[in-house]
């Protein structure tokens, strides 16, 4: 599932393509076709992301709400708009800065509805601070995690106690901060939490910025190690994530993976002791 970086990257994406003008809206797939009737012609007057969630404004109109869930995907494209391939939800068309076109097609969401302004904010309001808004309150989520018996890990992936962090930011920041990933959130300190908070904003900006996460510190980069850069599809140079059975870059002792919230967790017991 794409983590809080990749939607702010798409709320920027569709602010600076589709942004202050007017857009073309459709439902080639059919199922958003009255929502995606509504705003067709509509200026897009902003785009923001809170955690997983995008919201595309349209002034008079609302906001269309997508969550992208596992398998949603936005494409974008320059040029005229080709004719739609596989399930499209909800395609939109402008200009674009040129007047050459831009399109961008949206498949496979877990959500896509038109909302209004106090729906919107009733979403927001469930979700916890994101580490990715300047309006973002750390109180809140300290509130909450120094409250709990629950572990640490599977309170950073709950949304309502920090919007958008997943699978890998979650198991990279504990390495991090050399948490054990099962201590309960009241057995943080004040100091732990601040560092941790503090680390994600700087760590989930970079990942807007490369559209990839990286959290590998300088020293463990693979030319200052001397070893070979990480193979895998997810790309950036991490830890631990999906690292199983690997050795530490800082230790050397093997990663450790289980579950937890639903997800793998990866975590090295030496430099995250219990
Ligand atoms: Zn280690």
């Amino acid at each position: 599932m794409p983590e809080g970086h990749t939607i702010h990257r798409l709320a920027r994406d569709c602010r600076e393509r589709f942004g202050g003008r007017k857009v073309r809206a459709a439902s080639p797939q059919g199922k958003f076709a009255d929502g995606a009737a509504l705003i067709d012609g509509q200026v897009l007057s902003g785009a923001q992301a809170h955690g997983k969630h995008l919201f595309l404004g349209f002034d008079g109109t609302g906001w269309v709400h997508v969550h992208l869930g596992l398998y949603g995907k936005f494409t974008f494209g320059t040029g005229p708009a080709p004719a739609p391939v596989g399930q499209v939800r909800l395609r939109l068309v402008g200009d674009g800065e040129d007047g050459g076109g831009v399109y961008a097609d949206l498949r496979g969401p877990t959500r896509c509805e038109l909302i209004t302004e106090d729906e919107k904010q009733a979403v927001e309001d469930r979700l916890g601070p994101d580490p990715l808004r300047a309006d973002a309150d750390p109180e809140a989520a300290w509130a909450r995690v120094s409250r709990s018996r629950t572990t640490i890990a599977a309170l950073l992936m709950d949304q309502k106690v920090v919007a958008g962090v997943g699978n890998v930011y979650r198991a990279e920041v504990l390495f991090r901060h050399g948490i054990d990933p099962y201590r309960p959130g009241r057995g943080l300190s004040r100091t732990e939490w601040d560092a941790i908070w503090d680390d994600l904003v700087g760590l989930m900006h970079e990942g807007v910025r490369d559209n990839r996460i990286d959290t590998v510190r300088p020293q463990h980069e693979p030319e200052a190690m001397g070893r070979a850069p990480r193979v895998d599809d997810h790309g950036g140079e991490v830890y631990v994530y999906r690292r199983a059975g690997m050795p530490c870059h800082v230790c050397g002792e093997p990663v450790r993976t289980a579950g937890l919230a639903a997800r793998n967790l990866f975590w090295c017991a030496a430099c995250q002791p219990g």
